[in-house]
């Protein structure tokens, strides 16, 4: 493969024409990589930001997708929920490709600057082909020193209207998910997935659930509980979550709300249940 040649030239040189972003309202879309979603907030020809860069190495594609919809308008900043790998990997590229902060919760700022590891992957958590393979996954997520800001402390989204964040910790210390009242939609992060993450098989046929947070990298199943009830009470009509499909409707609610309310034998693994 030619990943090296991609790292040092142009993010675009290579033909990313598969890369394209999918609408779910007039300005909301998202782009799947092959891992996670990143999130496009923002009408085309409007201002716009970016929630989430995807996997290191997604920097051409990433790109490619948003052209596809702002043209080379950048955005006005990055936002991650958290500072997993495969939610931070391109961000340091796009921040620079495009000369745009990038913004994430005060208490992930040590994962993210060099200064702190997560705790390595959990491969007991899970049979699937991810949660074998994730104790490869590297727990140093990229490097962002001089790039990267702390959210405000009061909730409010920097270059972003009519959104606030909500402290979704459990999954990490400071995750956040984003809200909008006015449409109530949700873009969850890792606090919730809307594939069974630790299944090889949902990667590729996503089945339409809600589900816990990705077992094999999260924290504190007591706080990833306080978690989803908080999102539960959000009452979203829309989620956009960092694994699986967008979901919206009366089978979400439903799922959201009983995932909320059996968290412990739905999303904690059986041998992690205090
Ligand atoms: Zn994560
Ligand atoms: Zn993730």
């Amino acid at each position: 493969m030619d990943k090296d040649h991609l790292d040092k030239g142009k993010l675009l040189e290579h033909d990313f024409d598969h890369a394209v972003p999918e609408e779910i309202t007039r300005d909301v879309a998202y782009y799947r990589t092959i891992l996670s979603n990143v999130i496009m907030i923002g009408a085309p020809n409007e201002d716009w930001i970016l929630v989430d860069a995807g996997l290191k190495r997604y920097q051409g594609r990433i790109l490619h997708a948003c052209e596809e919809r702002y043209g080379t308008k950048p955005p006005a900043a990055i936002i991650l929920t958290h500072g997993h790998f495969d939610h931070t990997g391109s961000a340091k590229r796009l921040a620079e490709h495009w000369h745009v902060p990038i913004y994430i919760h005060e208490k992930e700022m040590d994962y993210v600057t060099g200064k702190k590891t997560y705790p390595p992957g959990d491969p007991t958590v899970g049979g699937g082909m991810i949660s074998l393979l994730s104790g490869l996954f590297p727990t140093k997520p990229e490097h962002l020193e001089g790039l990267v800001t702390a959210l405000p402390k009061d909730g409010k989204i920097p270059q972003l209207e009519g959104w606030r964040y909500v402290e979704t910790a459990g999954h990490t210390p400071g995750h956040i998910s984003l809200f909008r009242e006015e449409d109530r939609m949700l873009i969850a992060g890792d606090a919730i997935s809307t594939e069974k993450p630790e299944s090889s098989l949902a990667v590729f046929f996503p089945i339409q659930h809600v589900f816990g947070p990705p077992a094999y990298f999260t924290q504190d199943w007591m706080e990833a509980e306080n978690a989803v009830k908080k999102l539960a009470d959000l009452e979203p009509d829309y989620i956009i979550a960092g694994h699986g499909l967008p979901m919206q409707g009366e089978t979400m609610k439903q799922e959201l709300k009983k995932l909320a309310e059996n968290f412990i034998d739905q999303a904690i693994p059986k041998h992690k249940r205090h």
